[in-house]
């Protein structure tokens, strides 16, 4: 299955003309979810390439303005483009009037149905689930109410081995059967599905946190995902900004994913007082080696 994340903001609170504000896609085989939606998200959904129309959740943080000011232009488009179907917008309570309040001072009326889910969850709970993979929110600590979203899939990709199929003549609903992970009789013998089937892929999980302080209540719920998304704002020099703002530096950021034993770790949100960005990854890497730096158009594969 496809799992990769395109980096459609990198920045922190101001955008600038390399770094927009934060907005992560994460494309899937037959759809998008869209993580925040800073001022201009939509730019950049058509500067590399990518179908609007294919975002059916949009998980946004919180309502500070870097994370969600380009959300009315995006549905505004969408329903120009001829929409039809559903989309769910999450967020913290307050993110439906928000909108709503726009959109009447627009005079604006969506064509295809908007479901809100306001979140005040004070610990992690499923907010989405079907058969291929679950969404979950999570309370992060900031200056407002605050999510950090974990994306899990649930599907194991198995293939049906050829000489099964010729061993044990596998009928069509045989081998329905055992790509649910089922087992089969034969001459009244169990046939393990280990035995039928090798898996092409294992689940994949991505986590993403911004904007938060540093907060190790999350390390259970990051635990081992394979990208884990961790907001650095801040250099460890400057940590006391870092603690008034309610951000993280680099270095917490690695320190999260190091505690959290994550496959890999993006970092990004990064305060535009810096201009050396290698500073602020190099500190990361100290505490975490597999860390990389998101920037605007980065695709990442996990
Ligand atoms: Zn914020």
């Amino acid at each position: 299955m496809l799992h990769q994340l395109v980096v459609l903001g990198s920045g922190g609170a101001l955008p600038d003309l390399k770094r927009n504000t934060s907005s992560y896609l994460l494309l899937l085989e037959k759809e998008y979810i869209l993580f925040d939606c800073g001022e201009a998200a939509q730019h950049n959904l058509i500067k590399y390439g990518y179908n609007k129309n294919k975002i059916n959740h949009i998980c946004i943080t919180h309502l500070h303005g870097d994370h969600v000011y380009g959300l009315i232009g995006l549905l505004s488009s969408m329903s120009m483009s001829g929409r039809q179907y559903p989309l769910i917008i999450y967020g913290p309570i307050g993110i439906e009037s928000f909108i709503l309040h726009q959109f009447s001072f627009t005079e604006f009326v969506s064509p295809f149905l908007i479901n809100f889910v306001e979140l005040s969850n004070n610990e992690k709970c499923v907010i989405f689930d079907c058969k291929s993979y679950s969404i979950s929110a999570f309370p992060l600590k900031h200056r407002i109410p605050t999510f950090g979203y974990l994306y899990q899939s649930k599907q194991m990709d198995l293939n049906i081995k050829k000489e099964a199929i010729e061993k044990y003549t596998l009928t069509v609903e045989d081998i329905l059967c055992i790509k649910k992970g089922e087992s089969i009789f034969r001459n009244s013998k169990l046939i393990p599905n280990e035995e039928l089937v090798f898996v092409k892929s294992q689940p994949k999980s991505f986590a993403f946190c911004s904007d938060t302080i540093f907060d190790e209540e999350i390390v259970p719920i990051i635990s081992n995902v394979d990208l884990l998304f961790h907001e650095a704002t801040f250099l460890e020099i400057d940590i006391s900004h870092a603690i008034k703002k309610m951000h993280s530096t680099a270095n917490q950021a690695g320190e999260i994913a190091k505690k959290g034993n994550v496959k890999m770790l993006l970092i990004g949100h990064i305060s535009a007082r810096y201009d050396d960005f290698d500073a602020v990854l190099f500190e990361a890497t100290i505490r975490f080696k597999n860390t990389i730096l998101a920037t605007d158009g980065l695709i990442v594969d996990f």
